[in-house]
């Protein structure tokens, strides 16, 4: 059977998402039996793109102009291009800050005279490419990336998580952070997936995993602030992970 060809890159971001997967070591004899990993940067050189991909996963937000030449140009050579962890998805911690003044922002970072190279406010890249299926999270969990390869290898790409931490939780039989220890935990809108990881510690969730669009935010809020907490808090909270999120 044909080795599938992969292209693996990382845009803005802190390379976190690529780490976990050379970090499946496990799992990694027999990944390059079902993939031929052709472009891969962070852990291969050189680093040319050459003929078409069967599946391209990118890492990080867009927010240079020679990203957006890179992302144009796995599209055109991938027949699936996945969004790999939340700054992929929805921009992340890089997007943080979009709606300040950009300038001021460099300034702040660089000083009044180094001269540093082009930029823009960060985004998901979905907002210049199509998409094909995503792998939230913070990283991204190890399982995560390893079903995500096992469905490529049988053409099948992940189906979206359509249920919040919560759920996770509940089923771990977990204590409910927020309604018996009234913490600040995001789990009723945040993307199910990493099993509940933070809360069946007792460390309330961060949202790492992104916003779950069927969330029904209006009522967490309304519930939150029951529990006493800002709602301009509890937003800015949300935003951190998932900066579009509007509300
Ligand atoms: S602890 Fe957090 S994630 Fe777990 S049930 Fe409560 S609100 Fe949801
Ligand atoms: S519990 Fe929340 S912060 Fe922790 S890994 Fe899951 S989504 Fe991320």
């Amino acid at each position: 059977m044909r080795r599938l060809r992969l292209a693996i890159a990382g845009l803005t971001a802190c390379s976190g998402c690529q780490l976990s997967l050379l970090n499946c070591e496990d799992e990694l004899p027999e990944l390059f039996e079902k993939f031929e990993f052709h472009f891969f940067p962070m852990a291969c050189s050189p680093a040319l793109l050459t003929g078409q991909y069967d599946a391209a996963l990118v890492e990080g937000c867009l927010s240079m102009p020679h990203e957006n030449e890179l992302l144009q140009e796995l599209r055109r050579r991938s027949v699936y291009l996945i969004a790999l962890g939340t700054c992929a998805i929805c921009g992340g911690v890089a997007a943080l800050r979009n709606g300040e003044e950009r300038e001021l922002l460099r300034q702040q970072v660089y000083g009044q005279h180094l001269v540093a190279g082009e930029t823009f406010d960060p985004m998901p890249l979905q907002n210049v490419v199509q998409v094909d299926a995503a792998v939230s999270g913070c990283p991204p969990e190890k399982q995560e990336l390893l079903r995500m390869l096992a469905g490529l290898v049988r053409g099948v790409l992940p189906v979206n998580i359509d249920y919040p931490v919560c759920t996770e939780c509940r089923m771990k039989e977990n204590l409910c952070l927020l309604m018996e220890r009234n913490a600040l935990c995001l789990g009723p809108v945040i993307l199910g997936g990493c099993g509940a990881r933070c809360p069946s510690l007792a460390v309330p969730c961060e949202g790492c995993r992104g916003a779950l669009a069927e969330a029904n935010l209006a009522e967490a809020l309304e519930i939150y602030a029951q529990k006493g907490f800002d709602r301009q808090i509890v937003l800015e909270r949300l935003r951190r992970f998932s900066p579009e999120w509007q509300q």
